[in-house]
């Protein structure tokens, strides 16, 4: 039986052509980037280098990109960087990663206002109720840019006008569009934006947080120069050689990897409906006036006759069958507490519970999604059977 990996949105497998870049570095150029004899000069090249080229695929400069060890620091950079040592607040959404709600959390212990937004049943923060919700003391806004569990994207552009209107800057957790959606930093109207390596193909342990220019923005990470003094700690050079050339590729790549994207999600979308019926609901907001990204079909299954489905036991059954998929967010998988994206878009805990977020990658294949979806409708029926009491 043959595996179907349909978890990208938790993470990518590194792309081979990013391993040989990232060999060197692994091996005979394992030289620190602060040493001065020639083995750290060529570390500090690599790196340098890999920022230029990061920093051009966002529109920034090479000096506004940081590296860090993945979105989840990038996350907590951002919003304690920006309003450590203030006395302001900071306005965000409930269906935002884990990395924004934890660290809203701690800033609000901390004495920081935190105004938390409930999104619309799509899944994502209107203008408007942005605009309604600033305050005299919001010192940042932070919005993801597509929600990691139901795909749905923040209109960031209309968003970052409001909140330059009134002089505040705007965090954009943007990792699970980076890679498929040209990021730049202007168009985009970001002040800050959060990108990890291992969503596009490139390693784990590594991202960067983007940082405009002429911000008062204060290091999480002390301890070390590096960075410009914003993040300390040496470089880890093969990582961050090994992102931008998965950025290089995800940049060259896009329009043949969106396109491919879009046809295999409307293939699972037609599949699913076809094969259960009404047995279940889309999660992932398939609207026509709703904007979501093009690797994420979320779907729940809601109690038949009182009678909740159960997702774990579903989600054990894919991967004996031999396909990979997630619960929601890889962050709160093997808890049983149901998607907090879910809860917060209104959906009752037992239809949250029996959700399944199937997230698609560019080595997928429409047989795959085929076989996939016969898979799952077996499993179900024969849950089904079990759920309604029936010998099997
Ligand atoms: N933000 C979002 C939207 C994510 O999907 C993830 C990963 O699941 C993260 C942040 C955390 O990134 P990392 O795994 O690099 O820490």
């Amino acid at each position: 039986m043959n595996r179907i990996y349909l978890d990208h949105a938790a993470t990518t497998p590194l792309d081979p052509r990013v391993f040989e870049a990232m060999l060197p570095f692994l091996k005979e150029q394992f030289g620190n980037a602060s040493s001065v004899h020639a083995l750290g000069r060529k570390a500090r090249f690599a790196v340098e280098e890999s920022r230029e080229r990061i920093a051009a695929h966002l529109g920034a400069e090479p000096g506004e990109i940081i590296f860090t060890s993945g979105g989840t620091e990038a996350d907590n950079a951002a919003l304690r960087g920006m309003l450590h040592g203030t006395r302001r607040g900071l306005i965000t959404s409930a269906t935002e990663h884990e990395a924004i709600l934890r660290t809203a959390e701690a800033l609000e212990a901390g004495g920081h206002p935190v105004i938390m937004l409930t999104p619309q049943a799509h899944g994502a923060v209107t203008p408007e109720q942005l605009a309604e919700a600033l305050t005299e003391q919001t010192g940042l806004v932070s919005l993801m840019h597509a929600n990691n569990e139901i795909g749905t994207l923040t209109p960031v552009r209309a968003v970052a006008e409001i909140c330059h209107a009134q002089g505040i800057p705007l965090h954009c957790d943007a990792v699970q569009t980076a890679g498929l959606f040209p990021l730049n930093v202007d168009d985009l109207g970001v002040d800050l934006m959060t990108i990890s390596g291992h969503k596009f193909y490139g390693p784990k342990g590594v991202g960067v947080l983007y940082v405009r220019g002429g911000l008062d923005f204060q290091p999480l990470v002390v301890g070390g120069a590096q960075e410009r003094r914003r993040r300390g700690g040496t470089e880890n050079v093969a990582a961050v050689v090994g992102m931008a050339k998965a950025f290089d590729l995800a940049t060259a790549e896009a329009g043949a990897r969106s396109a491919h994207l879009t046809t295999l999600r409307d293939r699972l979308r037609a599949a699913l409906c076809q094969a259960l019926g009404e047995a279940f609901v889309f999660n992932t907001p398939f609207e026509a006036d709703v904007e979501v990204a093009p690797h994420v079909v979320n779907i729940a299954f809601p109690p038949q006759d009182g009678q909740p489905l159960d997702g774990e036991m579903l989600l054990l059954n894919l991967d004996v069958e031999g396909v990979m998929a997630s619960a929601g967010s890889a962050c709160t998988s093997g808890a049983l507490e149901p998607s907090h994206v879910l809860l917060a878009l209104g959906r009752d805990r037992d239809t949250a519970s029996a959700s399944v977020r199937f997230s698609l990658g560019k080595d997928n294949t429409a047989e795959e999604i085929d076989q996939a979806v016969e898979r799952l409708a077996t499993i179900l029926q024969r849950m089904n059977r079990q759920r309604h009491g029936a010998t099997v």
